[in-house]
């Protein structure tokens, strides 16, 4: 028989039980034993859910206080030495300590996983030599299995995945592994004696393009933890996409008892599957449903492809699966009491994926007339949500049908433009400026929740929000910034704060994803045509711009950041969804510029994290986000100035396809890899302005003057004098006031005498 699995769970909990309890422990209201109590009631929770919707193969270890990354990286051992000397088990102070820092020590490093919006820590592989350290799979095992009555699949990160994922690495690769497995043996043998009989490896660096080097790692690791004598079975998981034919080959013949691939995002690996046919004996874990995206499945077309797998496997070795971890999505769609029933009724959050995951089961073990009633209660769903009228929107379609080269491209070239503005703007050589918000203190915060609760009236909230935005316009103008903004008081969210405007979007109230740590997002869920019923910026712009003689930017969210923080409808192409959130911009930008705004900043920070996981996708897709952020922006006169501004530090790979936004002026964060950024553009002739960031938002420190100069004779040494703009990394709004004013007083100032010395040069 088949049997149902998953391969991960969400785990902050259904109210984000677990948000609360580490930031309690985190300020000293909650001690550890209380910490570790919550995390206990959260797995059982975890458990308890699964069991229930009568999933067969429940895992364990996939719970974190914090990252699994972090948690393998404890496991065996490789806790970077400025954390202090050598722990037999790692202690939760040194644990959060990694995750955090602590006084003076940097924490890990955080980045991506992959191209999700959750963040892992990096592993360092400079430290010490690996040992075992952490006893958590062992201990949750046990929890899980005395528990549940029957044993639970232990998940562990692959040895090759945590390997590549990290950094700093002081020795050739396959030393590193060779260091690493003997933990794993170790770990797989007592795993085996508590009385596992599968174990989840996750290596999800194989849907990647690897080099035969990196391949050869996935040989050495198996061929090793294959050969243990006393282990548990070993089923090698991949997900958020496809394996290749090197990849496919190498590891049906792998020496482990089962693979499990993704079969939503990864559509290569049926034929793969198809072509190569599958390895007999060994368990295929299928990947069916979506782990990464809220839609209901059409249990039809996955039953279809289930049969399909099945004439490849004998049955009895087949799990039907989510793609990934459910991780990716909320818990529970029935929380969302206030969504149109029309829009609830396609959605599915883990609890529902389980209730897929078991149908799907029960369809293929005891064929489609065993759940007939569930796939027509399924089939149901969908006419009820595809009648609705919200989903189409009739013009919209035919503005996209229409859409020439001409709405796509600027009306003259940068260097017409460029003088029409500077003759407008009179902005001075290294013209200063900030990337759009100010601190958003408590009293911004608790006047937004009051009007939001119906407590504050709109126009007092209103009158509020304009004190503000006079009172950032009054201290730009003190310290002598050149263009200004209005300080998005308004906003809790970039693109929250857009979603909530534009027609096609929903938001939610519970449905919380994991993004790190205690950190968690509501990731709005784009439903139907995207347009823009009235215009969304334009009166805080206005506004500030009737303050101020010195131009005030305007300020918005670009259409690939909005599309790759929201969960997207399926049933559209990803460009064509793109195109909908451009044209609604295109119309406030040119909104914007009516109002006698003279330059308009579009955000694009999620440009490069959007980036597919093979290369040889890349261009398809950078092709529609440079085109989606041309149509929002290319509406505009030659004399409007259009601004960018991109966050995360590797541009090196995608600098073409900046230069192809055709923006005026672009800001890159910058100040903490100042090296790297600025080597890009050693080799690229970048032709129009950057402000590479000087002062970095996410260290409360105020920058000295000097030091500010010092990066930016770095950065004039290598980019022309004349396309350099001064500015912070990113956004204030995380920062408090008495950091912020100093520091960009002395980012004015370092402006100014940067201004003295290249002024004196010229002169000369
Ligand atoms: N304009 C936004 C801000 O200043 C940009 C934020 C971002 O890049 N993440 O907050
Ligand atoms: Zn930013």
């Amino acid at each position: 028989m088949a049997q149902s699995s998953t391969l991960g769970y969400p785990r902050l909990g259904k109210r984000r039980e677990l948000k609360r309890a580490l930031e309690g422990f985190w300020a000293g209201t909650l001690d550890e034993a209380q910490l570790v109590e919550t995390g206990r009631a959260i797995r059982r929770a975890m458990w308890q859910v699964q069991q229930q919707a009568g999933i067969d193969l429940i895992p364990c270890n996939d719970f974190s206080f914090y990252d699994h990354v972090l948690d393998a990286i404890c496991l065996v051992g490789l806790v970077p030495e400025r954390f202090g000397p050598r722990e037999e088990t790692v202690s939760l102070s040194t644990y959060f300590a990694m995750a955090r820092g602590a006084e003076g020590i940097p924490a890990l490093e955080l980045t991506k996983w992959f191209d999700t919006n959750y963040h892992y820590l990096v592993p360092e592989f400079q430290g010490p030599e690996p040992a075992l350290a952490s006893t958590k799979p062992f201990d949750e095992f046990v929890e899980a299995t005395t528990m549940l009555g029957r044993a639970a699949k232990p998940v562990l990160l692959g040895p090759v995945s945590l390997l590549l994922l990290g950094k700093h690495h002081s020795r050739p690769l396959a030393d590193h592994l060779a260091a690493l497995l003997p933990i794993y043996a170790r770990v797989l043998e007592r795993l085996a004696d508590a009385g596992a009989e599968w174990v989840q490896v996750d290596e999800p660096v194989l849907v990647q393009d690897r080099t035969a080097e990196e391949l050869a790692l996935v040989r050495q690791a198996y061929r090793m933890l294959g050969s243990l004598s006393h282990r548990p079975k070993l089923l090698v998981q991949t997900y958020f996409g496809s394996l290749d034919v090197e990849s496919w080959h190498l590891v049906t013949a792998l020496p482990i008892e089962g693979i499990g691939l993704d079969f939503v995002r990864g559509t290569e690996n049926l034929s793969l599957l198809n072509e190569h046919g599958f390895p007999a004996g060994k368990v295929l874990g299928a990947g069916v449903v979506n782990g990464r995206n809220i839609w209901r499945t059409n249990l039809v077309e996955a039953l279809e492809l289930l049969e399909e797998l099945a004439e490849h496997v004998d049955p009895a070795l087949l799990w039907v699966q989510p793609s990934c971890s459910l991780l990716h999505v909320p818990h529970d769609v029935r929380l969302e009491e206030h969504l149109p029933e029309n829009v609830r009724a396609l959605l599915a959050f883990a609890e529902q994926r389980l209730e897929e995951v078991v149908i799907l089961t029960r369809g293929i073990n005891e064929g489609r007339s065993a759940i007939l009633a569930e796939l027509e209660a399924n089939a149901e769903y969908f006419r009820l949500g595809l009648d609705a009228s919200q989903l189409y929107h009739r013009p919209t379609r035919e503005r996209i049908a229409a859409l020439s080269e001409d709405d796509f491209r600027r009306r003259s070239p940068y260097n017409v433009r460029a003088p029409l503005q500077q003759a407008r703007l009179q902005l001075p050589l290294f013209p200063t400026t900030t990337i759009g918000s100010f601190p958003q203190t408590q009293d911004v915060r608790t006047a937004r929740a009051r009007w939001r609760s119906g407590k504050l009236s709109d126009e007092a909230y209103w009158q509020f929000i304009r004190e503000r935005i006079a009172d950032v316009i009054r201290r730009q103008e003190e310290i002598g910034l050149d263009v200004l903004v209005h300080g998005e008081f308004e906003r809790s969210d970039m693109v929250e704060y857009f979603a909530e405007q534009l027609a096609g979007f929903v938001l939610t109230e519970h449905a919380w994803v994991q993004s790190y740590g205690s950190r968690a997002v509501r990731p709005p869920i784009i439903f139907g045509d995207i347009y823009r019923p009235k215009p969304m910026t334009v009166d805080v712009s206005r506004y500030a711009q009737s303050l101020t003689a010195k131009p005030v930017k305007g300020m918005l969210t670009g259409p690939v950041t909005i599309l790759n923080w929201s969960f997207v409808r399926e049933d559209l192409p990803r460009r064509e969804v793109a195109y909908q959130i451009a044209l609604a911009l295109r119309d406030e930008v040119r909104d914007l510029e009516a109002a006698g705004i003279q330059v308009i900043q579009i955000d694009e920070p999620a440009l490069r994290e959007g980036l597919p996981l093979r290369r040889k996708d890349w261009d398809d897709y950078l092709d529609w986000a440079v085109k989606a952020f041309r149509l929002a922006s290319s509406g505009v006169r030659d004399e409007t100035q259009i601004h960018s501004h991109m966050c995360y530090s590797e541009f090196n790979d995608i600098i073409a396809a900046i230069d192809a936004l055709d923006a005026d002026v672009i800001s890159i964060e910058n100040s903490r890899s100042q090296g790297e950024l600025l080597r890009a553009f050693q080799d690229y002739r970048y032709p129009r302005q950057i402000g590479p960031g000087v002062y970095d938002v996410h260290s409360a420190r105020v920058p000295s003057v000097d030091e500010i100069e010092s990066l930016l004779l770095r950065a004039a040494e290598i980019l022309d004098p004349r396309q350099l703009w001064v500015n912070p990394d990113c956004g204030l709004k995380t920062r408090r006031p008495e950091e912020v004013w100093p520091s960009l007083t002395n980012m004015v100032e370092a402006a100014r005498r940067m201004r003295e010395r290249y002024l004196a040069r010229v002169d000369a």
